[in-house]
């Protein structure tokens, strides 16, 4: 029997009790990483409904959705488009703050990494309350670009983000889901 994508996660995704602080589960993907017949299928499986849908650039959110979204943009023959923790970028950017469960932060894109119109897919290795991914799509649609999807990993479902996603409009694309923070 073919051992599914999603058991092949379950086993890959390393969960690391109490990490940063008590009480969060911190799902864990460079054992997923480390693991090729895994990394491979999980970047196959995030880019299958796109393969023909004309991207034009994967947007990766630092840090691991650089190395999705590195492979992915690789697949999908399109551009790449860092979204970055601020003050990383070295030309002009657009700059967004979002909340924390203590505090704020901001991340930052281009002002010319995408043009109005061009279709981008969002990408991170996890969404949880979805406050980062709402950023990098307010910074994106700042640029009027297209939107396509948000791809994910993991979907932490108790924490809302798929929802807060898709109330925004976006469709979201995600592979496995654990319970629990
Ligand atoms: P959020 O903005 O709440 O959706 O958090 C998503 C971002 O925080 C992603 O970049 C994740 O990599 C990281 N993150 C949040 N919670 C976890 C967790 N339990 N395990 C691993 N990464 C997490």
């Amino acid at each position: 029997m073919e051992y599914s994508l999603r058991a092949q996660l379950e086993n890959s995704i390393r969960a690391i009790p109490d990490h940063p602080e008590e009480g969060i589960i911190f799902r864990d993907i460079t054992t997923l990483l480390g693991d090729a017949s895994a990394f491979r299928r999980s970047v196959d499986e995030l880019v299958h409904p796109y393969s023909g849908a004309n991207i034009d650039y994967v947007a990766g959110i630092e840090a691991r959705g650089f190395i999705l979204g590195g492979a992915m943009a690789h697949q999908l023959s399109c551009g790449f488009v860092p979204v970055r923790k601020k003050g990383k970028l070295p030309h002009d950017t657009l700059c967004m703050e979002y909340e924390l469960e203590y505090g704020v932060d901001e991340i930052e894109i281009h002002k010319d990494a995408v043009k109005p119109g061009d279709r981008v897919l969002l990408v991170d290795d996890l969404i949880a309350t979805g406050g980062t991914a709402e950023a990098a799509v307010k910074l994106l649609e700042q640029l009027d670009a297209t939107i396509v999807a948000a791809c994910f990993v993991v979907d932490l479902p108790e924490l809302g983000g798929r929802t807060r996603l898709r109330d925004m409009g976006i469709p979201v694309r995600t592979l496995v889901e654990f319970t629990g923070k």
